[in-house]
């Protein structure tokens, strides 16, 4: 960046530079040119003087001279030229000059001219007996007047370059400067200081960045904490089906149960089995729901058809429980993943029943409303203390765990329920009372 500002102010200065040269240079040679005009008319006027008064001999006392010097008579044939053969130049009375001097007295003119090739300047005066004197210079070029002034321009032009660089290098550093002193930690630090006003937004960005940096490190870092606690319980969890599964079958194998014990092991095998292949089926779903509901794919569903599939693949365990399993409600259309909104009824209905007593009930409803659709889980069952409320959404977490271990739980249904939920941008809620009921509440949005 510095390189690139001094680069500029250097190019900025030259350029300066080389322009005010270029109009110094047009200004000085029409200065000259002017100078150089005036000087050969005095010089013409003195000639025409002088020949008014000696004629031809006026020119025999002529030394060297710097300028051309031509007399034409007045039918325009050249009485005399000091430089051009005489015989060989045509009529000169249609030279603009001349006609000028004859009408008026003094002619000028400048023009290339063809014989010497070079650009000249004229000036004809007419004398008393009606001939004309003319006298022609070179007029400098351009070129000419550069050549001149090359020395005083080359050393003006170098101690230009000289002190451009100087004043680029010093001035791009001092600019940069105070940007390089910027503590990128803490760029908010400087806003409403006047050396960094113009850099304002881009602090402003920074340090908007930077708080979102340090919140997503934070959510980073919760959520790996989560992960290993989560990984470390589930592998607790699976362990003890494992244990216990080990423990039954070292007993068979070497003979110590009798043989009316043999079914009843291989059936408690079975079981610890079953929740064994429970806790990993949640873990997956869990895990699923945790790498996001972007690839899932969302559809219209009616969410009283789902329900009705939950409640069926529930049933057979509600009358093993003796509870009576009944849904009620309309049709409620709802954009949403079809899966998650069926685990989440599930696992409901699974709990309604799990917890509940003999001869109690679990009521299923779903409810359209205009802006939303509720689902309703209500059972008479064992209850929630209102102090585990908050805290059985959490994995793995469970009121009683032995009696939750002893029913089949995971820990994980809740979690599961939490998440499915959030995807839908649904809210949940519990009401619960000791040993009267449950009633889990969830009101989905629609679009
Ligand atoms: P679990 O697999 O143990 O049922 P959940 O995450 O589904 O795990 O539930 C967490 C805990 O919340 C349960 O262990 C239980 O103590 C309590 N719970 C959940 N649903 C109910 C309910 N309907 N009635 C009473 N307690 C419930």
């Amino acid at each position: 960046m510095s390189k690139k500002i001094f680069h500029s102010i250097w190019l900025v200065a030259l350029t300066v530079f080389l322009a005010s040269l270029v109009f110094i240079m047009g200004v000085t040679y029409s200065y000259f040119s002017g100078v150089q005009r005036n000087q050969l008319k005095v010089e013409t006027q003195l000639a025409a003087q002088g020949v008014a008064l000696n004629g031809m001999d006026y020119f025999m006392n002529l030394n060297s001279i710097d300028y051309r010097i031509t007399w034409i008579g007045s039918d325009g044939a050249i009485l005399y030229d000091n430089e051009a053969d005489r015989s060989g130049m045509g009529n000169h009375l249609e030279r603009e000059e001349v006609k000028e001097a004859l009408e008026t007295g003094f002619g000028e003119s400048s023009r290339y001219s063809q014989t010497l090739s070079e650009k000249l300047f004229y000036s004809a005066q007419r004398l008393p007996d009606g001939t004309v004197l003319r006298l022609s210079g070179v007029q400098n070029t351009l070129w000419s007047l550069l050549l001149g002034f090359a020395q005083p321009i080359a050393l003006v032009a170098l101690l230009a370059l000289i002190l451009s660089f100087i004043l680029a290098s010093r001035l791009s550093k001092k600019i940069v400067e105070p940007i390089n002193q910027i503590d990128l930690e803490n760029p908010a630090s400087y806003l409403g200081n006047k050396e960094y006003e113009e850099i304002e937004p881009l602090l402003y960005r920074m340090s908007v960045q930077q708080s979102e940096i340090r919140r997503n490190q934070r959510e980073l870092e919760k959520a790996s904490h989560i992960r290993q606690e989560f990984t470390a319980n589930a592998s607790h969890e699976l362990k003890t089906p494992l244990h216990a599964i080990s423990g039954y079958a070292e007993l068979l194998e070497g003979n110590m149960v009798r043989v009316e014990d043999i079914r009843p092991f291989a059936g408690k095998i079975r079981q610890e089995a079953q929740r064994m292949t429970q806790l990993v089926c949640d873990i997956i779903d869990l895990t699923k729901l945790d790498g996001g509901a972007n690839e899932m794919q969302r559809n219209n569903v009616d969410l009283l058809q789902i329900a009705k599939n939950a409640v069926d693949s529930v049933q057979s365990e509600a009358e093993k429980q003796n509870v009576m399993l009944t849904l009620s409600g309309e049709e409620a259309t709802l954009y949403g993943v079809p899966q998650v909104l069926y685990s989440i009824i599930y696992n409901l209905c699974d709990n309604a029943i799990k917890y509940n007593r003999p001869n109690g009930t679990v009521e299923v409803s779903v409810q359209n409303y205009d802006r939303s659709v509720v689902l309703a889980v209500r059972d008479t069952g064992i209850g929630i203390p209102q102090e585990y409320q908050e805290r059985i959404f959490e994995r793995f977490y469970r009121v009683d765990k032995s009696h939750s271990k002893e029913i089949g739980g995971t820990g994980l249904g809740l979690s599961i329920v939490k998440h499915g939920v959030m995807i839908h941008n649904a809210a949940i809620t519990v009401e619960s009372e000791q040993n009267i009921g449950t009633t889990f509440t969830v009101i989905f949005p629609k679009k």
